[in-house]
């Protein structure tokens, strides 16, 4: 795999700073959860104090009635006493009415201490369930807090190793790379990205063809043009550069009668790599020819007669490469002299689908071969 030592440097800087952040805040957070469970559990004992002081309270105002109760006995029996001297009927009438009126208030008395025995027992109840549920509780902190300091020391162990590596990885990359991953990192969160699929995955920005390239080819450090980040290309994780992937995922073959035709040149006149796209008309072909890496136009727009591979017989050597590519006449025109970007992405990404799909075939062959000649092996 193909990448600068400074960049498999940031990588590993990147994960490394990704794990400290991710150690620093659960070590952080740890606590909080105890204190967390701490709150609740002084919320339940105070439940069981409530319902403790309510059956206290119950209590002394049962003893209240029993005293009652037994003051109106009392006052009944010196009543009868009395009754049993009087002279007149008045006296008499007056006795028993106090008696009366002394067992009419030990009846409600007595009515409110029945009342008191069948509350006591919701409220024994309550302070049973309090009690069960503050044990609960105690037990599931202390197992909180014999965890939470576990993974408290397995964190510090990590984080000592992952600061470790950190600081392998910054001293192997370059100072000046180091302060613009720092820059881009702090405003950021992150200071390195991958470049997939011709975009800039941390900012999603399509990278131009141009740029993408130099990332893939890794002779320098190339930084994204939206968001500073340095790019890095994983052909790991690159669909359409796996051939796997891409036998899996089948191309449109371009129609071989069409009015327009797409192609890929690795060499033209003096010129490098270009697209050239062909226009059939009216018995004329005219020929357009593209830089690949910018889009610009190379040389002029040639017009000839005939159908465009008979017009221009010497363009189709075996190393030209036929792509996928319609556009609408009035697009083209557009365009002028130079192809826009989403044109250009689209034809390099038809020419790396076509590039993996050759290299498959030539495979594909080679099996076929040996599985012929079993004893050539
Ligand atoms: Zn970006």
């Amino acid at each position: 795999m193909k990448m600068l030592p400074d960049v498999q440097n940031l990588i590993a800087l990147q994960q490394a700073d990704r794990e400290i952040l991710r150690l620093t805040e659960e070590i952080a957070s740890l606590p909080k959860r105890v204190a967390a469970i701490e709150e609740r559990l002084a919320g339940t004992r105070a439940i069981l104090e409530k319902a403790k002081s309510a059956v206290k309270a119950d209590e002394a105002a049962r003893r209240k009635y029993e005293t009652a109760i037994q003051d109106q006995q009392q006052k009944i029996s010196k009543y009868r006493d009395q009754s049993l001297a009087v002279k007149t009927n008045e006296q008499y009438k007056a006795l028993l009415h106090e008696i009366q009126f002394a067992e009419q208030d030990i009846r409600t008395n007595e009515d409110k201490i029945l009342e008191l025995m069948v509350n006591a027992e919701i409220r024994e109840k309550d302070v049973k369930a309090a009690e069960a549920e503050l044990k609960a509780e105690t037990a599931e902190i202390e197992k909180e807090k014999v965890e939470a300091r576990q993974r408290t020391a397995e964190d510090e162990k990590q984080l000592a190793e992952w600061n470790a590596k950190r600081d392998a990885a910054r001293a192997g990359v370059d100072a000046d790379l180091l302060r613009q991953y720092d820059r881009v990192a702090k405003h950021r969160g992150t200071g390195i990205s991958e470049a997939r699929d011709h975009k800039c995955l941390a900012c999603q920005v399509m990278l131009r063809p141009q740029t993408y390239n130099e990332v893939r080819a890794a002779t320098h450090v190339v930084f994204c043009e939206s968001c500073q980040r340095i790019l890095y290309y994983d052909p790991a994780n690159d669909e359409v550069a796996d051939p796997v992937v891409v036998a899996r995922r089948r191309r449109a073959h371009p129609k071989f009668e069409s009015s327009q035709a797409w192609y890929y040149r690795p060499g033209f006149e003096d010129h490098g790599e270009v697209f050239v796209v062909y226009l059939n008309n009216k018995g004329d072909s005219s020929r357009h020819v593209y830089d690949s890496s910018s889009g610009r136009g190379v040389g002029d727009i040639l017009v000839r007669e005939g159908e465009y591979r008979l017009a221009f017989p010497e363009d189709f050597s075996d190393d030209v490469i036929r792509l996928n590519g319609s556009w609408t006449e009035s697009e083209l025109e557009e365009w002028g002299n130079e192809l826009p970007t989403a044109t250009l992405d689209a034809l390099h990404r038809d020419l790396d689908l076509a590039r993996a799909e050759s290299r498959k075939r030539g495979h594909t062959r080679t099996e076929a071969v040996v599985s012929e000649h079993p004893a050539a092996s």
